[in-house]
């Protein structure tokens, strides 16, 4: 089983995305912040990150750059999410590390297309 953490402030979003990842049978983690998600990629390292860009301490771009600063080796592949507001994004993200991005608010065939692209589903 594939594992996924979906980093996102925001409960229901982390509560829709999961429901959705269990349905494409990952096992899922959560974290509600850049930070959180650093300490869960260093525990044990996830197949994929969902990773959301707004978040108080610490950013989703934060987290990119940390988790490039790791060490850590077999890195996750990361989608982050965005908004139609935020597409000036993307280019930073997929610069600081990211492998893919997924608009939100998402809905199944979508995260799965994302996920299939990055060799995930
Ligand atoms: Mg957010």
């Amino acid at each position: 089983m594939k594992t996924c953490l979906v980093v996102d402030d925001s409960k229901v979003i982390r509560k829709v995305a999961r429901h959705i990842l269990e349905t494409l049978e990952f096992e899922v983690r959560e974290a509600g912040d850049g930070r959180e998600a650093l300490e869960s990629c260093m525990a044990a390292v996830p197949d994929v990150v969902l990773l959301d860009w707004n978040m108080p301490v610490m950013s989703g771009m934060d987290f990119l750059r940390a988790l490039g600063d790791s060490g850590i080796e077999n890195k996750p592949k990361v989608v982050f999410c965005t908004t139609e507001n935020g597409m000036g994004h993307i280019r930073a993200a997929i610069e600081a590390g990211a492998d893919e991005y997924v608009m939100k608010p998402f809905d199944r065939e979508t995260l799965e297309s994302k996920l299939q692209i990055v060799g995930m589903a």
